[in-house]
C-alpha cells in the first residue's frame, strides 16, 4: 500500500471523523481514571435510549488530571464543547439537556472552541490553560482514539511524514532536521540533526534506532501521556530516523508497569503492519524495518541512554564512558540512534508540517516547546506543552493556577530531581536551554515542583538527594559514595546534629561529582544542594546553630 491507499482506507473506515453533519462525544481521560469508562458506557447506553445517533470515542488524556473525565461534544453546526469532571449522572443529563433540548448546559463546561461563541461559556482561548500552550508532541493527546490507526491518519496528517521523509531521501531528512532546529529532549538539548548524521556515517549493520519512552522521574507522566493518548506520533518519528539513518531494527522501551501504555502500542504496531507502515518494503517502497517493545524497570539511571543500552543487553543498567558514542557504536556494538519519545513525538510533527513552521517557535538557540509537569505545592498538577522562552512564573500561576491553599512560593525546583532549586524572585527565568543552563539547572524532565512557603530548604534538600542516593548505579565512587555522604550529612543537619563545618563538606563534595562522575545523574546530582545553600543559608544556619526548624519551628530531636 502507498499512502494514498492508506489515507483512502482509512477514510472509508471512518468517515464520520471528517463528516460535519455526524454528532461525535470524546470521553477524555487518562487510562487509570476510573470514572472514564463508566461515563463512555453511560453516554451509549443514554444515546441508544434516546435514539440518538452519534459517536462515542474514547480518548487519552490531555493532560488535565483533576479536571477529568473531560467530555468534547462535537454537535454539527455549533462550536464544541468541553465538559469538565463528567460523571455518569451528568452525562445521562448532557444527553437530555444539550443533545435533545439544545440547552448548553454552561454550568458543566469548561469552555468552548469554534468560530460561534456560546452564551455564558468562555471560548477556551481565552483560558490561560489552552493559550499558554503550544501543544506540538502533544497535538492529537485528547482529540483521537489512540487505538485506533485511523484517527491518527484523519486527524493529524498521521505517517504523512513518513511518507514525505521518503520522498526527500536520507541526506534531506536530516537537513530538514537541522533546520528546524531540533534538540534532544532526553534533558541536554543535543542537536537530534548531528547526532542522526553520526549514525547515518557509521560503519557498521543492523543500524538500531532506540526510543527511551521511559518515564525515569516520577513526577513527569511525559511518556505514559503520551503512549497513552497518541502512540503512533512517536513510531512515526522512530521510522523517520531510522530512514534516515539507515536503520532496520527500532526498539522502544517503556515502563514495565504502564500496562495501557504498552497494549495501545502492540496495537499501534499490529494496525500499522495492515497497512504496510511496518516490516518489509514500507509504503511499497525498498525500506523494511521491525520496532519491539521493550519492557524496562523505570530508574533514572535508565535515562542515561548507555545505561539503557547495558539494560537492552541484559546487562546491568549501568552507564559506560563516551566515546564511542552509541550513533558509533551501541547496542550489541552496533550503529545506535537513540531519541527520548519527546523527540520523536517531535520529529513526526516537523515532516507532517515543515522545518520552517517549526523553527518559528520558541527562542533562537531552543526551537519549538517542551513538555512540563507541574508538582508539589501548585494547585493544578498538570502535563502540559509550552513554548520554549515561557517563563516559569507565568506556567505557574497562569496554568497551574498558583500556590496551593494560598501560600506564597518558597522554591521551585526544575528539570526534575537533580535540578537546581529557584528562588521566588527568580522566576521570571525564560525556559530554554542556555538560560536554564546559565541559571545553574539543567532543562531534564521538565518538571517544575513547587514548594510553598512553610517548606524547609534543609528538609526538601534531603529528602530529594536521600531519594536521588537509591538512583545512583553505584559505579564510580564520586556518586556512590558522595550521594551517601551528602544524604547522611543532610540528615544529621535536618536533626539538628549538624555543624559548621558539614556546610563546607556539601560544597567540596558537591563540587567534586560535578567533574568526576561519569553520567549525568552523578554530575547533576549536587543541584539541589549547592543551589539551596546557597539560595536559603538562613534555614542551614537556623539548624545547625539554633537546633531546630525555621519552618514550623519545632526542637529538633537532639534537643
Ligand atoms: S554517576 Fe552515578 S549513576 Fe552515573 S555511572 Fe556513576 S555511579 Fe552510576
Amino acid at each position: 500500500m502507498d499512502f494514498k491507499q492508506i489515507g483512502a482506507a482509512a477514510a472509508s473506515e471512518s468517515d464520520h471523523l471528517n463528516d460535519g453533519d455526524c454528532l461525535k462525544l470524546y470521553v477524555v481521560a487518562s487510562a487509570d481514571n476510573i470514572t472514564a469508562a463508566s461515563v463512555f458506557q453511560c453516554f451509549q447506553a443514554e444515546l441508544d435510549k434516546r435514539g440518538v445517533k452519534a459517536n462515542v470515542i474514547a480518548t487519552g488524556s490531555f493532560g488535565y488530571y483533576d479536571l477529568e473525565p473531560l467530555v468534547l461534544v462535537d454537535k454539527p453546526g455549533k462550536s464544541t464543547i468541553l465538559y469538565h469532571n463528567v460523571t455518569p449522572e451528568t452525562a445521562a443529563e448532557l444527553v437530555n439537556d444539550y443533545l435533545i433540548n439544545d440547552n448548553p448546559r454552561p454550568d458543566m463546561a469548561l469552555g468552548s472552541t469554534g468560530r460561534d461563541e456560546i452564551d455564558d461559556i468562555t471560548s477556551i482561548s481565552a483560558l490561560p490553560l489552552f493559550n499558554l500552550q503550544n501543544r506540538i508532541a502533544l497535538r492529537n493527546c485528547g482529540y483521537i482514539d489512540p487505538e485506533n490507526i485511523n484517527h491518527y491518519i484523519l486527524c493529524g496528517k498521521g505517517y504523512g511524514g513518513l511518507s514525505r521523509a521518503m520522498l526527500m531521501g536520507q541526506s534531506d531528512v536530516i537537513e530538514e532536521i537541522n533546520k528546524s532546529g531540533l534538540r534532544g529532549r532526553g534533558g541536554a538539548g543535543y542537536p537530534v540533526a548531528e547526532k542522526w548524521k553520526l549514525c547515518r556515517d557509521a560503519e557498521g549493520s543492523p543500524k538500531w534506532v532506540i526510543c527511551n519512552a521511559v518515564d525515569t522521574d516520577p513526577q513527569a507522566l511525559t511518556a505514559r501521556l503520551i503512549l497513552e493518548g497518541d502512540p503512533h506520533s512517536v513510531l512515526e518519528g522512530m521510522l523517520i530516523g531510522a530512514y534516515a539513518v539507515g536503520a532496520s531494527r527500532c526498539v522502544i522501551c517503556v515502563n514495565a508497569d504502564y500496562i495501557a501504555a504498552i497494549k495501545r502500542l502492540d496495537k499501534a504496531l499490529e494496525q500499522m503492519r495492515e497497512y504496510s507502515l511496518l516490516g518489509d518494503n514500507i509504503l511499497g517502497s525498498n525500506f523494511s524495518c521491525e520496532i519491539e517493545i521493550k519492557e524496562v524497570p523505570s530508574s533514572l539511571v535508565a535515562g542515561e541512554e548507555t545505561a539503557l543500552i547495558r539494560c537492552l543487553e541484559g546487562k546491568q543498567a549501568m552507564p559506560y564512558v563516551r566515546p564511542p558514542y552509541p550513533a558509533v557504536s551501541g547496542l550489541y556494538e552496533e550503529p545506535t540512534l537513540i531519541n527520548n519519545l519527546e523527540t520523536m513525538a517531535n520529529v513526526s510533527a516537523i515532516f507532517q508540517n515543515d522545518a520552517e513552521w517549526y523553527a518559528a517557535f520558541g527562542t533562537e538557540q531552543s526551537r519549538g516547546a517542551k513538555i512540563i509537569t507541574l508538582a508539589g505545592d501548585v494547585v493544578h498538577k498538570y502535563t502540559v506543552e509550552v513554548t520554549f522562552g515561557t517563563t516559569l512564573k507565568s506556567i505557574i500561576d497562569a496554568i497551574g493556577g498558583g500556590v496551593s491553599n494560598g501560600k506564597k512560593i518558597k522554591a521551585v525546583q526544575f528539570g526534575g530531581p537533580t535540578g537546581a532549586y529557584f528562588a521566588a524572585d527568580s522566576l521570571d527565568i525564560r525556559l530554554d536551554y542556555e538560560s536554564v543552563r546559565e541559571a545553574g539547572s539543567i532543562i531534564g524532565s521538565g518538571t517544575v515542583e513547587v514548594f510553598d512557603s512553610d517548606s524547609c530548604a534543609v528538609e526538601m534538600t534531603r529528602d530529594v538527594i536521600s531519594y536521588l542516593q537509591t538512583q545512583s548505579c553505584g559505579k564510580c565512587v564520586f556518586c556512590r559514595e558522595g550521594s551517601y555522604q551528602m544524604s547522611d550529612i543532610l540528615q544529621d543537619i535536618a536533626d539538628g546534629k549538624g555543624e559548621p563545618k558539614d556546610l563546607d563538606m556539601l560544597t567540596e563534595l558537591g563540587e567534586a561529582m560535578k567533574i568526576g562522575c561519569i553520567c549525568s545523574l552523578g554530575r547533576t546530582l549536587p543541584n539541589p544542594v549547592l543551589s539551596s545553600m546557597r539560595l536559603f543559608d538562613s534555614d542551614y544556619a537556623v539548624h545547625i546553630k539554633e537546633k531546630r526548624c525555621p519552618s514550623n519551628g519545632q526542637l529538633s530531636p537532639v534537643d
